[in-house]
């Protein structure tokens, strides 16, 4: 069994591999593990044993991998209940879970199952001189960063925002891996599925490279966005201001309550800069900012602005792009 006081990490599985956020908490929780003297275990629950080997080239010491056929689609009570199962006997310091919409719903059941405190959404980890772990949370409204810690209770539970950790690069394989066989049925279940049907359009904006990110200033037109992010092979992010008005899907919104990013270049398009947004493309590469108010706060977040009307600007780029 896993020694007590180890960091944990729940790895969150999509069909055969894991959601990019897992892998990214992983790496950076090893860190973690080695400033609090303690061991690194990575968990997952799901259908089919290959994939937990994978995890042992993200530095992890122990992989305990809780695999069974009918685990293909997650449930809330069952993967609670999985977990929990887990968890209570080892005792560890800190559980670390995605802030998906999954990791989301466990952290919260697993904190009131495990009576410990849970801290959402953080951007960054860090371990203070009282070998504490610090979760940094943008607070009220993005103009604070609050450090939280859980004192006296344990595992402190986290849920880590996608992006804010780099994606790591697999290294060597390192670790044990403990497969589990619960004992299930469709009564296990707190659900039972009637239908299933995959949503069509899946955007991750984390993981694009070059995004055109667009805001009031478009006035709703997006298909001039959309030509330009397809010059330059870029993914199309906007502000809330933006998806609130329905001009793009809810799922490309960037900042505070969208996505944070971590692109090398973003094109951001009639955007102010308000800080809820900023805070979404605070770790991107080089910025570029057009607004025709030449005070507009986003040109402090930018490495390059230009000051005019978007409109006329992303014409000429596309029409040079792509004669180019
Ligand atoms: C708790 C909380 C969470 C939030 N989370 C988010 C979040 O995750 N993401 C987010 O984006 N917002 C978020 N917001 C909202 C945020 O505070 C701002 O209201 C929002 O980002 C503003 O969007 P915008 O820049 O598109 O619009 P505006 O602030 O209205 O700015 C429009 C800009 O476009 C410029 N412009 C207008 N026309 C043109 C043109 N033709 N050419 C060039 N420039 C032009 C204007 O000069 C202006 O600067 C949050 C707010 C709260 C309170």
């Amino acid at each position: 069994m896993t020694s007590p006081g180890a960091v944990w990490v729940y790895s969150e599985r999509h069909g055969e591999s894991f959601r990019p956020v897992s892998l990214e908490i992983l790496a950076a929780a090893r860190s973690v593990a080695d400033a609090l003297g303690t061991k690194l275990v990575a968990v997952t629950v799901g259908a089919g044993e290959a994939p937990a080997n994978a995890l042992t080239y993200y530095g992890a010491d122990e992989v305990v991998a809780v695999e069974d056929p009918l685990l293909d689609r997650y449930d809330t009570k069952l993967f609670t209940d999985l977990l929990e199962a887990e968890l209570r006997p080892t005792d560890p310091s800190v559980l670390l879970l995605g802030a998906t919409r999954d990791g989301q719903d466990l952290a919260g059941r697993l904190a009131v199952r495990l009576r410990t405190g849970l801290t959402a959404h953080v951007t960054s980890l860090e371990v203070d001189p009282g070998k504490r772990l610090v979760g940094w949370v943008p607070g009220f409204g993005g103009g604070i960063e609050a450090g939280v810690v859980c004192p006296n209770q344990r595992p402190a539970i986290v849920t880590v925002r996608p992006g804010v950790f780099p994606t790591p690069v697999p290294g060597e394989a390192t670790g044990v891996v403990r497969i589990n066989h619960p004992t299930l049925d469709e009564s296990s279940f707190g659900s039972r599925r009637v239908s299933f049907e995959p949503k069509g359009l899946t955007v991750d904006l984390t993981r694009s490279e070059v995004l055109v990110v667009g805001g009031r200033g478009t006035d709703g037109d997006f298909s001039r966005l959309q030509r330009l992010a397809h010059c330059i092979g870029a993914e199309v992010g906007a502000t809330r201001v933006a998806t609130d008005s329905g001009w793009v899907e809810r799922e490309r919104m960037v900042g505070q309550t969208g996505v944070v990013t971590r692109p090398k270049v973003a094109v951001i398009l009639g955007a102010s800069g308000a800080v809820q947004f900023t805070v979404g493309i605070e770790k991107a590469g080089f910025v570029i900012a057009v607004n025709r108010d030449p005070d507009a706060p986003i040109f402090e977040s930018a490495d390059l602005g230009i000051v005019g009307d978007l409109a006329p600007i992303v014409d000429r780029l596309v029409r040079e792009l792509g004669e180019a």
